[in-house]
């Protein structure tokens, strides 16, 4: 799962981008409202949550997510605001935002907060996702299979994280470049297929499927 964090306070920027790093986050960073606009209208959308300070350089929070929202943009958005500012939250909501934190905030609500909305998002309204004896709770980032726990590097659980999220559909091995790592990282596509083939050792026979040219898709091999 990959998340944009816009913020131009560098410090609470930096926090944010280490904390969601830790949780198994792809991130990336905008300090200013113009780059986040344009980061976020790419396609396809590479993010699978935003989180927006309002207060932004350059072009306001709200300017931003109205624009993204205009254009078709369905990403979900967590605002933050600043402190006893409820007209921020109404015109945060009323803007397309689908959530909010009031600032300061403990890491800990804002990462639960983007689990739910990215949960959510995929349809899924449990913490735990389920694929056939996989498991994969969301708030400890474990995985299990047949209730034993399964040992996985933080990519191939970025991997198998984007298809739990997304099982029974075919996704794509661009798809899941764009969704695993950010944007300064450096891409190698064949390394997605590494991924795909150690998660495979790992995991149920049968469970992700090759669709030939087309991509990869998780089903429950029962
Ligand atoms: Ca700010």
């Amino acid at each position: 799962m990959r998340v944009l964090v816009v913020e131009d306070e560098p410090t609470l920027a930096a926090q944010l981008a280490a904390a969601l790093g830790d949780e198994g986050y792809a991130v990336d960073v905008a300090r200013n409202g113009v780059h986040a606009h344009c980061l976020g209208d790419a396609d396809p959308q590479p993010f699978d949550a935003v989180v927006l300070d309002l207060g932004l350089p350059q072009m306001d929070g709200l300017t931003v997510l109205k624009k993204w929202r205009a254009s078709g943009r369905t990403v979900p958005v967590l605002i933050l605001t600043a402190r006893d500012n409820w007209h921020d939250k109404v015109a945060g909501i009323d803007a397309g935002a689908d959530d909010y934190l009031t600032k300061p905030f403990h890491t800990e609500e804002l990462l639960a907060r983007l689990r739910a909305l990215i949960r959510r998002a995929g349809g899924h309204a449990s913490a735990d996702l389920r694929c056939g004896p996989v498991v994969l709770d969301t708030r400890t980032s474990r995985v299990t299979v047949d209730g034993r726990a399964l040992s996985l590097t933080s990519h191939e659980f970025r991997v198998l994280d984007y298809l739990m999220h997304h099982r029974g559909r075919i996704v794509s091995r661009s798809e899941l470049i764009d969704h695993i790592y950010a944007q300064d990282f450096d891409r190698d596509s064949n390394t997605v297929e590494v991924f795909i083939a150690r998660l495979r050792k790992k995991l149920p026979p049968g469970l992700i499927e090759t669709e030939r040219g087309l991509g990869y898709r998780l089903v429950d091999p029962q």
